[in-house]
């Protein structure tokens, strides 16, 4: 049922096996309602639960397991209104819904907040005399969690202020997105045919794409002489952010910046060192890319522009959504029976909804329900892209069903720094098989250009970006300035560095730093990377590994959020602290470019 963007069929026209089945969480709007009522009762009663939670084991455990079940509650009012108004935006019910649900979101954590302050504020002793009872045995992760960052919580009145505080220091990052994403101005360019185009960032990713080398440079120049005006200005915007982030790090009593945002997940700033490290070790097959592009391509010299040019057309796979179906299937196979067994279930009992349809949310995600089932929502248009998408959030979807079966509510959430790595397994696991099911030589070239281009843009870009990032927190922690002259050389030596001598770095690229929404997310990007790394080894695993490999991946699907993401990848089988995982992936990517060698020489 392939469907072009302008005849979209409406929503009652999809036959019901492509569409999910949200009736799975509720039958009709009156069981809706009857939950809704169900949770808004239960929030007196657990307020009264404040200032007691001292007094025993059976308070305490009474008062967790109530927030617990208000939490599924709530999780099941807001997915199911979400999800029905994701089906049709324009539908009014459904928004209403929404509207509803988050206000009672937002009273449940609010009524909820007094929990963990009053759970810190429990003596150690006291605090592990009541966990030797059983009936806080679930929890016990859960307190770990939360005493290890004991001591980076302040006074209450210091608290108060920084909670305060956090309105005002938000204002770099708005600046900058209200600059770059509202009020910037962008040049005309003359595209492919000869038409004007008004440059967007949304169009800059496809025309620096194009084939006419004369289109993608003026896209280039275009773009960065846009951010180039202003770039005193994103100067400080960043600057003013790296800054807030610097305060709250000191107040909060950590030794650096990037100690404060790795803690989150436990994760120690070695890791971060460790992985910047491997990779400055491995810049040469990235060299090596570059070099075999600018073959391909037949370019003298390769520019900055010519960066994203593919090395194969875009070849039409035409893959209506039953093949796609099969392929996944057959993709997946490494993972074994059981996991097959529950793809199965997944795919044929209205966790999917399969195509576009007038006024449905773009682009595709899974989103788990505790205590019934995840759901999956594609826009599935039979291109190999939607294939991809499809094994990557079945990923998602088949991580979730595994926690949420195997743990109790408190520790079935997995964290951001192990999220990525199932639905990327499976990607990587499709498209290996892809690669020696196909002998079409243009075909081939396209999914190891893919392949090439993830690499790259995940692995390296985001390494150089982390390192980037490193780099400004020490200088302004040491007391730097953190002018635009200062920001545009240090992005120009590092380009320079990861492209190595074969690249051309046009100056132009110096004030790419400026566009980086991800820079005021705090030490996010490099989570890309291991993520990626990790997904590679397991992959590998699944593909050449033994039995208890599998049973040990299996089990890593199942541990949901019960330990801290380094340990529950250790027990999967792969060592994060060691540089082994993102080694595997760059060789991996050097055999790729035997492979891209090879088939290049031929022609
Ligand atoms: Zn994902």
């Amino acid at each position: 049922m392939p469907q072009t963007s302008t005849s979209l069929p409406s929503r009652e026209q999809i036959q019901a096996e492509y569409k999910w089945q949200v009736e799975n969480i509720y039958a009709n709007e009156q069981l809706w309602q009857a939950d809704f009522d169900k949770v808004k009762n239960a929030l007196p009663g657990i307020t009264e639960y404040k200032g007691t939670l001292s007094q025993t084991p059976a308070k305490l455990a009474a008062c967790l397991k109530l927030r617990d079940e208000i939490n599924i509650l709530a999780g099941k009012l807001f997915a199911y209104a979400r999800l029905h108004r994701d089906e049709n935006s324009a539908n009014a019910k459904y928004q209403a819904l929404v509207g509803k649900t988050e206000g009672l979101l937002a009273e449940t954590s609010a009524a909820t907040a007094f929990i963990e302050p009053e759970i810190l504020a429990i003596s150690d002793d006291m605090l592990a005399a009541f966990r030797r009872e059983q009936s806080l045995a679930e929890y016990s992760f859960y307190f770990d969690n939360l005493i290890r960052q004991k001591q980076h919580v302040l006074s209450p009145a210091e608290e108060e202020i920084l909670s305060r505080s956090a309105e005002a220091t938000q204002a770099s990052e708005n600046i900058f997105n209200m600059l770059a994403h509202a009020d910037m101005k962008f040049p005309d360019i003359t595209g492919e045919d000869g038409q004007k185009i008004t440059l967007s960032e949304g169009r800059y990713r496809s025309l620096i794409m194009s084939a006419d080398r004369r289109v993608r440079q003026e896209a280039f120049s275009g773009l960065f002489g846009s951010y180039n005006t202003f770039r005193n200005t994103f100067a400080a915007t960043l600057a003013g952010n790296v800054k807030k982030n610097i305060f709250y790090s000191r107040t909060r009593k950590y030794n650096s910046t990037l100690e404060s945002a790795l803690s989150e997940s436990n994760i120690p700033v070695n890791v971060y060192d460790n992985l910047l490290a491997t990779v400055n070790n491995n810049l040469a097959p990235l060299h090596r890319y570059i070099a075999l592009k600018k073959k391909a391509l037949q370019l003298d010299e390769i520019h900055m522009y010519d960066l994203y040019t593919p090395l194969a057309q875009a070849v039409k796979f035409n893959i209506p959504y039953a093949e796609g179906l099969k392929l996944v299937r057959e993709g997946l196979a490494p993972l074994g029976t059981e996991y097959a067994d529950i793809l199965n279930k997944g795919l044929t009992s209205g966790w999917i909804d399969v195509y576009e349809n007038k006024g449905k949310q773009t682009g595709a995600y899974c989103w788990g329900v505790y205590g019934v089932h995840p759901f999956v929502l594609l826009n599935y248009n039979d291109r190999l892209e939607d294939v991809s998408t499809l094994a990557h959030e079945m990923g998602h979807a088949i991580h979730s069903y595994y926690s949420q079966a195997a743990q109790p509510y408190a520790t079935s959430q997995y964290t951001i720094f192990t999220a990525e790595v199932a639905s990327t397994t499976n990607e990587i696991l499709l498209n290996d098989f892809l690669l020696k099911a196909t002998t079409d030589k243009q075909k081939k070239l396209y999914l190891i250009n893919q392949y090439l281009e993830m690499v790259r843009a995940t692995v390296y870009r985001q390494t150089m970006f982390a390192e980037f990032e490193k780099s400004i927190y020490d200088k302004a922690e040491e007391g730097e300035t953190l002018t635009a002259d200062l920001l545009d050389a240090l992005w120009h030596t590092l380009n320079t560095k990861y492209y190595g001598p074969g690249m051309v770095v046009d100056s132009e690229i110096d004030v790419e730093w400026a566009r980086i929404p991800h820079f005021y997310w705090n030490f996010y990007v490099y989570q890309y990377v291991t993520g990626y790394a990790a997904a590679t080894t397991l992959a590998e695993k699944m593909a050449n590994g033994g039995t208890g490999d599998k049973q040990r991946y299996i089990e890593f699907l199942k541990s949901g959020g019960s330990d801290y993401p380094l340990s529950i990848l250790k027990q999967a089988g792969v060592d994060m602290s060691t540089p082994q995982p993102v080694e595997l992936t760059l060789n991996k990517f050097s055999t790729m470019l035997d492979e891209l060698e090879k088939l290049i020489s031929k022609s």
